[in-house]
């Protein structure tokens, strides 16, 4: 498996990989299925109501810095730094994630080379004049006052930059993520469920036109039929085995 998984990448001149919350559970940052888990026990909150209702809007911050402890202390993991080896070899030429914890960036891919289709729940931006805010300082203002945090340029509702349920999908995210799965000659999917749409579309349209597919993930997904290549392993031994540094 691991043998064919390193032929694959030698042979490829654009690889793309995509990257769901698996990847990031060696870094301690729960998936979406564990039981318990950190985002299951919710039920999310909706985009319009986080518009239409300042209790909406408390409760999402809340809920978000109840999370921090486990966020800010993560840290990328082997798979992370394998993949960003590869960025550095040019073998990989774009990063696609549905993960919002900015974990590939911290490993080292530029941010030129990361599409984050969820957006990135770390920093936060003004819905209305995109102003980014660091989330210490609303922290802050929002444990001091107990009030969602307002734009200081615009009167804005502040919210953290991921893409919510009810949120339309970023446009020049999709643009880019479509754009390098089309130029991708091979396309490896690792730690997500590939239920998701769109995301979970790319693998099936870089197959279309061509790629080779390779998806490695715990257990079986909804596109394993498909692929060239499926490996039921942990992510991080996996990559670690197949990627050696070239430094
Ligand atoms: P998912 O939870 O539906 O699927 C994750 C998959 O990864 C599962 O099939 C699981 O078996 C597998 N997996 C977990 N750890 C693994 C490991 N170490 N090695 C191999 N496989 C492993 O996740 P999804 O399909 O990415 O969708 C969940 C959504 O929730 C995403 O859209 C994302 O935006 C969000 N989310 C993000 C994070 C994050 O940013 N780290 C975490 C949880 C959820
Ligand atoms: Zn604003």
């Amino acid at each position: 498996m691991s043998a064919k998984l390193k032929r694959l990448i030698a042979d490829a001149r654009a690889a793309v990989v995509f990257t769901g919350a698996g990847i990031s559970t060696e870094s301690n940052i729960p998936d979406f299925r564990s039981p318990g888990g950190l985002w299951s026990k919710y039920r999310p909150i909706e985009f319009g109501d986080f518009v239409a209702s300042a209790e909406a809007r408390r409760e999402a911050w809340r809920r978000r810095f109840a999370m921090s402890e486990v966020l800010d202390h993560a840290r990328p993991n082997r798979g992370h730094d394998a993949i960003a080896e590869l960025v550095r070899q040019g073998k990989v030429t774009t990063v696609i994630t549905q993960n919002i914890d900015g974990l590939h960036q911290r490993s080292g891919v530029p941010e030129d080379r990361v599409v984050e289709l969820h957006g990135n729940t770390m920093y936060a931006t003004c819905l209305d004049c995109r102003q980014r805010y660091e989330l210490d300082e609303i922290r802050k203002r929002f444990e001091r006052d107990g009030e969602p945090p307002i734009c200081d340029h615009c009167n804005g509702h502040i919210k953290v930059a991921t893409v919510s349920f009810g949120q339309a999908m970023p446009l020049v995210e999709m643009q880019r993520a479509e754009a390098a799965t089309l130029a991708a000659d091979l396309f490896i999917a690792l730690g997500s469920s590939l239920v998701v749409y769109p995301a979970a579309a790319f693998p099936l349209i870089a197959k279309r036109h061509g790629a080779k597919l390779v998806i490695v993930n715990r257990e079986r997904t909804e596109l394993d039929a498909e692929a060239d290549l499926v490996i039921h392993a942990e992510i991080g031994a996996t990559l670690a085995g197949v990627v050696e540094r070239s430094n």
